[in-house]
Formats: C-alpha cells, structure tokens, sequence
C-alpha cells in the first residue's frame, strides 16, 4: 500500500493538501456515513492510516527515506473509487454493462504480453541408414533469443525518476459516467517512481537475434517426414515470454534396395525357376549384413518371408521392426542349346497342364 496513492496526492504534495484528500475522503467513506459497508470500512482504515503518516513531518520523512512500498501484486488492481457527481455524464442512457465494460475487460495498460515465442521448422537430409541406425547434427539456426542487455525484461535500470505514467500520483484514475476508479500503476507499481527504461539493445522486446550451433540427436529408426522437436529453441517471447520449440523434419535418403514399411524394411530378392521350385537356401542382404534365407519348395513368385528383429529400431520403444522379404522368380534367358533341350524335356514330363482350371464348367 503506497500512503500517496491512497490519498490520491503527488509525492510532492503540501501538508494542507493532505488534510484536504483526508477530509475529501473521510466525507465519502467514513464508517457513519457508510453503515454496513465493509468494504468502505476497510478503505477508510486505509485512508486513516495514510493520513496519520503523511501528516506527521517526522514520519512522513521517515516513510519516504525509506521508499515507497512495491505493490504487493503484479497484477494491477482495480479499485473502485466511489461516484463523483461534479462532473455531468454524457451518456445518461448507459446501460449497467456499457458503464462497466471496459472496467471488467479493459487490459493493464501495455499489459506485459506473455504469449510465447514462436516455434521454428528446420528439415535435415539423412541417408537410409544413419536414419535406421540414428546420428547426431550439427545445424546453424538464427533465431531469437533473449537479450542478454536485459535478461528478457525489455526494461533497464537507472537513475530513479517520476513515473511518466501515472505522473508520480502511483496509479491511473478513469471514470465512467459518475463513477470513477483508479488502479495502481503497473508501470511502477504504485510507487510512482520509475527506475526502469526501455532496454535500448532490444528496443524493449526483451529479445535479440543470435545464431547458434544447435545438435540435433537422431533417434535410430528415424522415418522420412518425421518430425523431431527440441525443446526451447524457437524464438523467444518478447518481454520474457517462454521460447518456442524447433521443429526439424527428417528427410531420409531412398536406399538402392531397402525401403521402409514403418518398423519394417522391406527387400526384394530375385530367384531363379529351379531354386523356386525346388528349394534353396540362399544368401540374403540385411541391414546388419548378409544372411541365408530358407526357400522351400514350390514358392510362388511375390511371397513374403518376414525374418524378425532385422527392421528398424522403433524410435520409441528402440525394439526393431521385421525385415520383410519378398522373392521374385526370375524366367531364365534361355539361349544355349542344352538349356532349351532341357526345358523341353520337363514339359513333356509335365503332364499336367496349368490351365486346365480355365475350362472346366
Ligand atoms: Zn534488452
Ligand atoms: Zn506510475
């Protein structure tokens, strides 16, 4: 509570013109004149305690030296000061919430904004498997960041001076039709001193332009398009307000054989007729390197093998996908003549033909 502000007097004011706000405001709140009404009960406690400081030299002295006391909140109150009839209304016909209404929504004046910063979006080019085995990268982000002039705060302190925006008195004072109210000053929190101007390094937004080295780790198994965030290194807020996060999508290189189905990688392995019609076993690529690959009897050409924990790491859970293996029966170029004598000695043994199916009623 600031004893100026209470009284509604400059700092500077004259004994006479404490009595004068005292009596001014005894008449208006004085328990006898109020019956009943706490709240102007309790502001004439205020008033009586200001006026028993402020009127007593040794005393108001001794409060002065020792500084005006912040506002015990932040946040700007809203106080409502009582009718004044000295003043005719313009608006007689106003209605209860036009009067209102930019008391109850009316912003603290140059209301600290506390949206947070914005977020960035970066991308990163990974070959196919630094994607599945996960990386670390360096990138070069300019961003915003706080200012270092400040700390954030937009604000610097100096040499103390009269607040320009209350003009000392610690708040601001409105009024509405015949009813006026004051607030503290947010500016100087009722002190009606100002110890703070404008950071000139951030022209007040509390925020400076800086590029960093940011590292980015790639989780293993990392998929195209997907997007990784770091946390707090977006812009930063203005005036302090959070920083927002990076967003840096990875773009993965196609691979000359694997692809990716999810958690799974997935191969095509060319056959030849007699392995497919036989059996074989066969050597295969993975990831991890080359393995042997079973192939029974009689497969059809486009059948899949699934060969578990040959995928990629989930980037969540870090357990892999499958290794998906589909076979492709490869028809031999058949040019030399004991090919061809061959072949036409397994069709003849052949009797059956494939599409007896097709005419069959
Ligand atoms: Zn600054
Ligand atoms: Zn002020």
């Amino acid at each position: 509570m600031d004893f100026y502000v209470v009284l509604g007097i400059e700092r500077k004011a004259s004994r006479a013109d404490v009595e004068k706000a005292y009596t001014r405001l005894a008449r208006r709140y004085h328990p006898d004149i109020n019956p009943g009404d706490s709240e102007a009960a309790a502001f004439f406690q205020r008033v009586s305690e200001a006026y028993e400081t402020l009127s007593d030299p040794s005393r108001r002295k001794a409060y002065d030296a020792d500084g005006a006391p912040q506002a015990s909140s932040p946040r700007a109150s809203v106080e409502f000061r009582g009718f004044d009839f000295s003043t005719p209304t313009s608006g007689a016909s106003a209605t209860f919430s036009e009067l209102f209404s930019d008391v109850l929504t009316r912003p603290a004046d140059d209301e600290v904004d506390t949206h947070k910063g914005s977020d960035l979006f970066g991308e990163i080019a990974l070959g196919f498997d630094e994607a599945l085995k996960g990386t670390e990268r360096q990138l070069t982000v300019t961003r915003l960041d706080t200012c270092a002039v400040c700390a954030g705060s937009g604000l610097r302190r100096s040499t103390e001076t009269r607040c320009t925006h209350c003009h000392g008195r610690g708040a601001t004072q409105w009024r509405r039709g015949h009813m006026v109210f004051a607030r503290t000053c947010d500016r100087c929190g009722g002190s009606g001193r100002q110890r703070l101007r404008p950071c000139v390094a951030c022209r007040a937004e509390g925020t400076a332009t800086v590029t960093e080295e940011i590292t980015i780790q790639v989780p293993a198994g990392v998929a195209d398009g997907a997007r990784m965030r770091v946390g707090g290194k977006g812009n930063a807020g203005r005036r302090g307000a959070g920083p927002g996060d990076l967003y840096i999508t990875a773009l993965v290189a196609p691979h000359r054989l694997f692809g990716r189905q999810g958690d799974d990688v997935t191969v095509q392995v060319p056959i030849e007729v007699h392995e497919a019609a036989l059996g074989a076993t066969i050597t295969i690529p993975t990831p991890d390197g080359k393995t042997r690959l079973d192939i029974p009897a009689g497969t059809e050409s486009g059948r899949e093998f699934r060969l578990g924990g040959l995928g990629a790491p989930s980037p969540r859970s870090g357990s892999r996908g499958d290794l998906v293996v589909e076979v492709r029966i490869v028809v031999p170029l058949v040019d030399d003549e004991r090919s061809k004598a061959l072949l036409r000695e397994f069709g003849r043994l052949r009797r059956a033909n494939v599409r007896d199916d097709l005419f069959t009623e």
